[in-house]
């Protein structure tokens, strides 16, 4: 179905709305051998709360965006390379059902699909197309991933010392390494994760220790890479990190 599609005047056309969508804050997405596999509205699990974005599954990438008028306008957007993307099932629970990890070097998150089926289909649509090029580019699957950030909400306290408590003041920070809400003094350190950045990140005291005594590389993951959502407390929306690039998200 890609290869017939990669050429035709529909497929064009059809990326051609995407990117007008997006508008000139877009990037360009027309380019020779690109096929728009799929569409949809998941709901991505963001630092405060589960949010609607807009998704769009090409041969090669991923993009979403911020929904200001479905299947209109679209801004915000993000695009992930699907050859480092690792995808993983997230079992049901409570309201957040229908969910996988999309996993990749820099940034990893959750979605939400409104249905089994429709979850199903993303999920063998986005494998078929990383499992495509990375049969084409001779590449062996990413396996070093950001962390996934617990949601705020999840944190009443530390997730490190377990004692201090989040408030206006005693702001919420999380560690870039093991995606844990923490409190300021138990990430006071920074330490360098190339694929996430080229500046020392935020890095909590654990991940620290662990990563300075060479116990752990900069590639591995501090926690187990299972990914469970406790049952939702009620928003506890009193942080705005300024290290979060999904503040405004
Ligand atoms: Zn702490
Ligand atoms: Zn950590």
């Amino acid at each position: 179905m890609v290869d017939r599609l990669a050429n035709s005047e529909a497929n064009t056309r059809r990326i051609s709305i995407v990117e007008n969508c997006f508008g000139a804050a877009g990037q360009p997405l027309t380019i020779p051998g690109r096929v728009l596999i799929g569409e949809g509205v998941l709901t991505k699990l963001c630092r405060k709360k589960p949010k609607a974005r807009q998704f769009f599954l090409f041969n090669d990438i991923l993009v979403y965006g911020n929904i200001v008028i479905q299947k209109k306008k679209y801004n915000k957007q993000h695009i992930i390379p699907l050859e480092n993307v690792t995808i993983d099932s997230i079992q049901d629970e409570g309201d957040l059902r229908n969910g996988w990890l999309i996993k990749t070097p820099t940034k990893s998150f959750a979605v939400y699909a409104a249905t089994a089926t429709e979850k199903s289909e993303w999920m063998n649509h986005i494998n078929k197309c990383v499992s495509d090029l990375l049969s084409k580019s001779g590449k062996t699957p990413s396996n070093e991933h950001a962390a996934v950030w617990v949601p705020d909400s999840e944190a009443t306290v530390c997730m490190r010392c377990q004692k201090a408590k989040f408030t206006p003041v005693n702001r919420r920070h999380h560690c870039r390494k093991c995606g844990f809400v923490v409190c300021g003094p138990c990430s006071e350190k920074r330490f360098l994760l190339p694929s996430q950045s080229s500046k020392p990140v935020r890095i909590c005291d654990f991940c620290y220790d662990l990563l300075s005594t060479g116990e752990m590389t900069a590639c591995q993951s501090a926690r187990s890479d299972s990914y469970s959502q406790s049952p939702k407390s009620p928003l506890n929306d009193v942080s705005d990190d300024d290290d979060d690039e999904d503040s405004s998200d």
